[in-house]
């Protein structure tokens, strides 16, 4: 392929700007362009959109999103030492990238999205890639105010979140992420191809948010499935019992002898629907 753009190796930018990699701020970084182009493409036509990055660190996914025609970038990073390269893809990108310096975990990027539709991609930062997913699936009002997430995760998480019922990774995540969007691992990544390698190999998530979820509290929700998947291998009517116990399961419908992981996302709603009723 040829080059992306007329800016510097990635490796050279890292040199340059003292970004030497920090565990505590989850730095794994993708240099290799042709990769970032990859993922930026994965998350679909570019043109006419806004991307709200999460941590572009040295720009790699950055550069791609922006060479590959997306309107705006708004990119949120915590690590004051990338700021100034950023400011260097900004420089040759006039206008189409905003530099967001601080915690994503307290960003609410509806305030930076002037048309109200925006798409998320991301390469996170694993110690808080969890949360994150989280708040974006429990954001009200619904739909919300992205059309898309594309994420990479650490493959055990990809495959928490796209599990179904009967598989041992299905738990809390899977009913949240399966309850509101449709999630699907699109490729993996290989630990050799960051700097420096993460011990596990990376998967690529995208999620689309359901336009019409099944009627369900997400706090609830998340009540029932905390209780129910806190003892996973007890029957319901004996991990519920904080909730209700054998009431709330005859009140939604579901035998008490059953186990977390076998109940789909439509019985843990209902659930989480009928807690009211069973007190
Ligand atoms: N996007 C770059 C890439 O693909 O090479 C870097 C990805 S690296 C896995 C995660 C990035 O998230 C780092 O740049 C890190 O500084 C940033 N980060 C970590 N915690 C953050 C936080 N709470 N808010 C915003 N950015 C954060």
């Amino acid at each position: 392929m040829a080059a992306l753009d007329e800016l510097p190796p990635l490796r050279e930018v890292i040199r340059r700007h003292g970004l030497t990699a920090k565990k505590s701020l989850g730095q794994n970084f993708l240099l290799d362009l042709n990769l970032t182009a990859r993922i930026a493409r994965a998350s679909g036509p570019l043109e006419n959109v806004t991307v709200v990055e999460i941590g572009p660190g040295p720009g790699g996914l950055t550069r791609a999103l922006l060479a590959l025609g997306a309107r705006r970038v708004i990119a949120v990073e915590r690590d004051q030492r990338a700021i100034a390269a950023l400011e260097e893809i900004a420089a040759h990108y006039p206008g189409r990238l905003e530099i967001v310096e601080g915690d994503a975990l307290q960003f609410d990027a509806r305030h930076y999205i002037e048309d109200g539709r925006a798409i998320v991609v991301a390469n996170l930062p694993y110690n808080i890639a969890t949360a994150l997913l989280i708040g974006w699936l429990t954001v009200e009002p619904w739909p919300p105010w992205y059309d898309s997430l594309t994420l990479m995760f650490q493959r055990e998480v990809a495959m928490r979140i796209v599990a179904q019922p009967g598989n041992k990774s299905y738990g809390r995540l899977a009913v949240l992420a399966g309850w509101r969007s449709e999630a699907r691992i699109l490729f993996d990544v290989a630990r050799t191809a960051f700097v420096p390698p993460p011990k596990v190999t990376s998967s690529v998530v995208q999620l689309v948010p359901r336009r019409e979820p099944l009627a369900c509290d997400a706090a609830a929700l998340q009540r029932v499935t905390e209780a129910a998947f806190g003892q996973r291998r007890k029957m319901l009517r004996q991990s519920l019992k904080p909730l209700g116990g054998q009431a709330l399961l005859d009140a939604a419908g579901i035998d008490g002898a059953r186990r977390a992981e076998t109940l789909s996302i439509e019985e843990f709603c209902r659930l989480a629907n009928a807690r009211p009723a069973a007190g």
